[in-house]
């Protein structure tokens, strides 16, 4: 048999338009780049999150929209925090959301490949064209920073020649006080007028080894009055006597981002660099270090949009690491984590995601975007996605005392009303059911349409029911319902019309699978839980409820790959690691936003 396929009905929202893309427009027209070429460069130093996704979505898609390549790059300059685990992660994070709508535009480079000084029109050029997407048979991995270490070294030596860098023996204290503040001009550091050839010599036993972590930085030498403390000489170069996941154990000293990203993004031929908004203060300092080396045009240039921050959660690396070193969750893919794995885990699919990401759009005002608009991206997704199938969460024995013993009907029900090409599958009913404990009240309030002592409900696709008898235990806990159906209120029967205010879902007692389901809530129970004090203080509780749920047999053959709604309940995504005749099902997201209702109760 094969696999069935939900296919992907789900229209993609228009090519957005921000300032931005309006600007990559305008230098395609003027024709000002040989090839539009954006990158998306993370830190190997964690999973990635939603906010990833939104840099991922904006730089793939306009690679994709302007027919230019983005590169995957990992910004691996900093050894002490950084893994290859991470380095796997990230790989894996970014293709499943690419693929199959910018995968064609993801630059990557042959496995092993070493920066090459190719002089190619004046200029320095590294796989350039890149290679672009995985087919092709070679074995491809991302570009690292770290690769260009010999090249990023290099330009240090060119700007000590030329007077614009010196290495200082200031101590990282002292360094830092020596700045200054934005209100308050820095103090030059002593070794500021350091003879070219004493630096040159410096820098090279920094290089060899000879000096310990913290005694010197080779710092740019530019104004220590400037308004931007950015330009207050920074340093570019740190020592750290630190092994490095990518180059092992050789280098001793290590670049300084602001110093590595500028030149990364000049030797893979970057047109331009996007970034989030806080690295605004930086550009200067970017384009000093471009314009100060004389380099062949055309140079790179530093775009800046505002970052997402999602309500409820929490999005810094660092932050979540804490969330797994804590065992608050069961991992970074734990599912009610806001990283990509743990959303894709969730059951979020790509496409939603994406839509998200572009339903969001692109400014320069950071603020917090609320939840809703995520789930609404996530809920239109799946209803046009998902497999209707019914599954009771907690069950309550429903006997129907006019149905034969020994009789089982076949119901037919479609796979998913909104998408005819999925099919229908056969529901086997019989005279024991299950439906849900919530579907039964035995006082209720008016206007309580499920069951209820002599009242009746239609069981979808199915009968009329109605209640006779509640049965208890000795403690006075209801155990089971005896009710009648009506025989000739099925589809096609003489009362089928019968009009019935309540519909609810059931399965079969005979016939029901039993899995395991997890219902995840917010990770916290505040829409900014690191605005002040320990964000961990405002964990949710019931962030997460384990049942046994009983689901109808068509369930058994529940894919990963596929999308659930359980009827009247909500999205679930059968977990990757479910064991064979062990289903888990983790809910991806209720129907409706419980959370809404809530608030207007109360
Ligand atoms: P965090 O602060 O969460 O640890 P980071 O900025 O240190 O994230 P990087 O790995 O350096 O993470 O980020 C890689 C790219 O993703 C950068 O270009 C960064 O600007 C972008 N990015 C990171 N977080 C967000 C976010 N919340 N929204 C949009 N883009 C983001
Ligand atoms: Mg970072």
């Amino acid at each position: 048999m094969t696999t069935p396929s939900q296919h992907t009905p789900t229209p993609a929202p228009p090519a957005p338009s921000d300032f931005i893309r309006d600007i990559v427009a305008a230098h395609v027209a003027e024709g000002r780049y040989p090839r539009i070429h954006t990158r998306f460069p993370p830190e190997p130093n964690g999973y990635l999150h939603i906010g990833h996704a939104k840099s991922i979505c904006l730089n793939f898609g306009i690679a994709r929209e302007f027919g230019g390549v983005c590169n995957l790059r990992m910004d691996d300059t900093n050894p002490a925090k950084e893994d290859v685990e991470y380095v796997d992660s990230i790989m894996a994070d970014v293709n499943w959301l690419i693929d199959g709508w910018a995968g064609d535009r993801l630059g990557m480079k042959p496995l092993g490949a070493t920066p090459q000084a190719i002089e190619s029109n004046g200029r320095k050029d590294y796989f350039l064209p890149p290679v672009v997407g995985q087919g092709g048979g070679a074995k491809l991995e991302p570009f690292y920073a770290s690769d260009y270490f010999d090249e990023i070294y290099e330009y240090a030596v060119a700007l000590i020649e030329k007077g614009r860098a010196y290495v200082c023996d200031l101590s990282p204290q002292d360094t830092d006080s020596y700045r200054g503040a934005p209100d308050r001009p820095g103090k030059e550091s002593p070794w500021r007028e350091r003879g070219i050839a004493e630096s040159l010599d410096l820098f090279r036993r920094m290089k060899a080894g000879e000096f310990p972590d913290g005694a010197r930085t080779l710092r740019a030498k530019i104004d220590m009055t400037a308004p931007n403390v950015w330009m207050r000489d920074p340093v570019l170069y740190r020592i750290r006597h630190t092994e490095h996941h990518h180059t092992g154990a050789k280098w001793t000293i290590y670049p300084m981002y602001d110093f590595a990203h500028c030149l990364s993004d000049y030797l893979e031929g970057i047109t331009h660099s996007i970034c989030t908004l806080e690295f605004e203060v930086h550009r200067p300092l970017y384009d000093w270090i471009l314009e100060s080396l004389a380099l062949p045009r055309p140079l790179p240039h530093q775009y800046e949009f505002a970052r997402l921050s999602l309500a409820f959660t929490v999005m810094s690396k660092r932050k979540l690491l804490q969330l797994v070193n804590d065992k608050v969750v069961t991992g970074w893919d734990d599912p009610r984590m806001p990283t990509i794995s743990g959303l894709r885990r969730r059951g979020v699919t790509p496409e939603a995601l994406r839509h998200f990401a572009y339903n969001i759009g692109i400014t320069k005002y950071n603020g917090i975007t609320d939840l809703a608009v995520l789930e609404h991206a996530i809920r239109e997704d799946l209803n046009r996605r998902a497999w209707r199938r019914l599954a009771v969460l907690r069950p309550l024995k429903v006997v129907l005392t006019n149905y034969p013993e020994d009789k089982t009907e076949e119901l037919d029900a479609v796979n998913n009303p909104e998408d005819p090409a999925a099919g229908s599958r056969r529901i086997p009913f019989g005279r024991a059911l299950y439906i849900d404990a919530d579907d039964f009240m035995e006082t209720p309030p008016p206007k309580y349409f499920r069951l209820r002592p002599g009242g009746e409900v239609r069981l979808k696709y199915a009968y009329i029911i109605k209640c006779d008898e509640v049965v208890k235990d000795a403690a006075g806990k209801i155990i089971e319902l005896r009710c009648t159906a009506d025989l000739d209120s099925k589809a096609g029967g003489a009362t089928a019309g019968r009009k019935i205010k309540g519909a609810i879902h059931w399965v079969s007692a005979a016939h029901a699978i039993d899995a395991e389901v997890r219902l995840y809530d917010r990770l916290f129970t505040v829409a900014e839980p690191d605005a002040a004090g320990d964000f961990k203080e405002h964990l949710n509780p019931d962030s997460l409820e384990v049942l046994t749920a009983k689901c109808e047999p068509a369930l058994r053959e529940a894919k990963p790959e596929l999308r659930y709604q359980f009827e009247r309940l909500a999205y679930f995504a059968l977990d990757p690691a479910s064991a064979p005749g062990k289903p888990v099902f983790n809910r991806t997201i209720t129907l409706r936003d419980t959370w809404a209702r809530e608030k207007q109760k109360g």
